[in-house]
């Protein structure tokens, strides 16, 4: 039976669905597919979780939009957006306890060429399991 919470996930699919998104595929949108192999931690209507294939911890995973959305990078940002923004930030925190990072982890969001963003499809860096140092390079 649907929840109320998967009514809010499909409303909020249709309407990403509904969003121009002129860009080109990536890696990812081929992960999403199943086009090519990940190691899937987590998925629903809108948001995936797999693990970084070239990690920079114990544990680091990505936590992406399935549905892109024109959201190539935090900087594009807008309104439209502030629903799935909220759902990866949310999944990030269910799948870290689901991979038990109860001692801590961070979050980063790479945007842009000062960033250091490399695959422009937002995604959410989530590394842990070991004590991280601050600030970062
Ligand atoms: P960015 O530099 O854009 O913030 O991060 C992109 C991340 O995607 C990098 O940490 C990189 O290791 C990861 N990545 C790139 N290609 C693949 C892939 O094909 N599979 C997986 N699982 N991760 C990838």
């Amino acid at each position: 039976m649907a929840t109320p919470h998967d009514e809010v996930l499909a409303a909020q699919e249709a309407h990403l669905r509904g969003l121009d998104d002129a860009d080109e595929r990536t890696i990812f949108d081929k992960i999403v597919a199943k086009e090519i192999p990940a190691t899937i931690l987590y998925e629903d209507a809108l948001a995936m979780a797999f693990r970084d294939v070239n990690p920079q911890a114990k544990t680091h995973f990505l936590v992406i939009p399935k549905i892109r959305a024109g959201l190539t990078r935090l900087s594009k940002a807008t309104e439209e957006h502030k629903t799935l923004l909220g759902h990866l930030m949310y999944t990030a925190s269910v799948v870290a306890k689901q991979e038990n990072l109860d001692a801590g982890y961070r979050c980063v969001i790479n945007d842009g060429v000062e960033g250091c963003q490399s695959v422009y499809h937002l995604h959410v860096h989530v590394i842990g399991g070991q004590q991280l140092s601050w600030p970062p390079g």
